[in-house]
């Protein structure tokens, strides 16, 4: 996995404009995130903008919301994937839903 190396690379793109753990406000960083989350909405639902982008952007505001409060992203991934591969899958009104029970 590279999320080390793209939290390493937003590090630093964040520390040219002064930004860091210290100073990134997290609730404005969640709110850049739910913002990224509408706008990935906004493609499925008008069909219009790249979803490509708007899943990228999604990443990348995570990523910097990780980086506010010193989280190893990477690591967190690495044990949620885990426990998610260890979880049954159920059918949910023809939908396939991976879930806690
Ligand atoms: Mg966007």
């Amino acid at each position: 996995m590279e999320i080390n190396k793209l939290q390493r690379e937003l590090t630093i793109w964040l520390n040219e404009r002064g930004l860091n753990s210290k100073t990134i406000n997290e609730w404005i960083q969640l709110s850049i995130l739910m913002e990224e989350v509408g706008e990935t909405s906004s493609v499925l639902t008008k069909g219009k903008g790249n979803l490509g982008e708007e899943i990228a952007d999604v990443i990348i505001s995570a990523v910097c919301l990780g980086i506010s409060k010193q989280i190893n992203v990477q690591s967190e991934i690495k044990k949620k994937l885990k426990e998610l591969q260890g979880r049954k899958s159920y059918n949910v009104d023809g939908h396939i839903r991976i879930t806690h029970v």
